[in-house]
């Protein structure tokens, strides 16, 4: 016989800042877990086992061999028989927490998409790679009034921010922009499974803080260096009223309009219009040289990978070849160069 929920989460309830009446709020809430790589599978393990009631999981990617080294919930089989992410994640958490009703969503969160699956939850994770989707997360926050916490790590670091749009800045507020040029990414920099561990751990804690009720909120920003062991707090600030979002309240990325616009170009290539990104492509050959073959002149840079040729121009515009499937075209172009 299986005990009862008494037993299982007793030492959470013990813990002051939890206690009977957190415990049955933790059970009643409904999160969304947006990214289920190195981030969001540990959130979505350590939210399980915490007991909240209803977990969904948007993820469109397989799970990959590279991935077992930092991405907990996974195995060699799921790696072998290359699962999505969301599905082999759901296998696992059901094994964990047969309590917990988990919902894997095998797909990318786009404007179209975002409000009707992330739009009715209590409180969203950042799982994500890229700014993108962090901005679409934003828009979505604002506009509902939902939190969400950012976290991102890469090398040996990371960073994390509780936004709770009507107690603090909102994330716009704090980065108004994407970063433009070649930005580190896990594929060409590393990562370690202790950075994103940490700050997914960080994530997770505020987001029980959140559920439970978080008295003395305050915006702060949470960075970890989990090699040197440095680790700091600094202020978010307050909320900027001249914030496009949370002070002008355009939804550009949730209206699409900010969106890196992508079309199919000849019979099995896709072109990603990427303008506001100016590369220089003798830098970007470096990156790429561990990843393939490399041509590069003045006009342009080829990489050969497996299954793809990736074509780059000096004004940041990018042409894959191999796929018609715009998702595998955007996440490439995160991966190599950044977002
Ligand atoms: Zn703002």
């Amino acid at each position: 016989m299986l005990p009862g929920k008494n037993d299982r989460y007793s030492r959470q309830v013990l813990f002051s800042g939890i206690g009977e009446a957190g415990q049955q709020r933790i059970q009643g809430a409904a999160l969304c877990v947006v990214g289920c790589g190195a981030l969001g599978s540990f959130q979505a393990e350590a939210l399980v086992r915490a007991g909240i009631g209803r977990l969904r999981i948007i993820d469109r990617d397989y799970v990959d061999y590279s991935n077992l080294q930092r991405q907990f919930l996974y195995s060699e089989d799921d790696a072998r028989d290359e699962v999505p992410k969301a599905i082999a994640a759901s296998r696992r958490l059901r094994q964990l927490n047969h309590h917990v009703e988990v919902e894997p969503l095998v797909t990318d969160l786009t404007p179209s998409n975002a409000e009707e699956l992330a739009g009715e939850c209590d409180l969203i994770l950042d799982g994500t790679d890229n700014f993108e989707t962090r901005y679409l997360l934003n828009d979505l926050s604002v506009k509902r009034n939902l939190p969400w916490i950012y976290g991102a790590a890469i090398g040996s670091y990371g960073i994390a921010m509780p936004v709770a749009p009507d107690r603090g800045p909102c994330f716009a507020c704090v980065f108004p922009e994407p970063p433009k040029g070649l930005q580190p990414t896990c594929d060409a920099n590393g990562v370690l499974a202790s950075a994103t561990a940490s700050i997914a751990a960080l994530q997770v804690a505020m987001a029980l803080r959140l559920i439970v009720g978080w008295l003395d909120f305050e915006s702060l920003i949470h960075t970890i260096d989990v090699w040197s062991g440095a680790a700091k707090q600094v202020s978010a600030g307050a909320r900027d009223p001249e914030c496009r979002v949370c002070g002008r309240r355009e939804f550009a990325y949730l209206d699409g309009r900010r969106r890196v616009p992508v079309s199919l170009c000849g019979r099995n290539a896709v072109q990603l219009h990427e303008t506001a990104r100016p590369l220089d492509l003798q830098q970007l050959a470096s990156r790429l040289r561990p990843f393939g073959e490399v041509r590069v002149n003045e006009f342009a840079l080829r990489l050969a990978v497996p299954k793809y040729d990736l074509t780059f121009f000096p004004d940041g515009r990018a042409i894959v070849k191999g796929t018609t499937d715009v998702g595998i075209a955007r996440s490439l172009y995160a991966k190599l160069v950044g977002s």
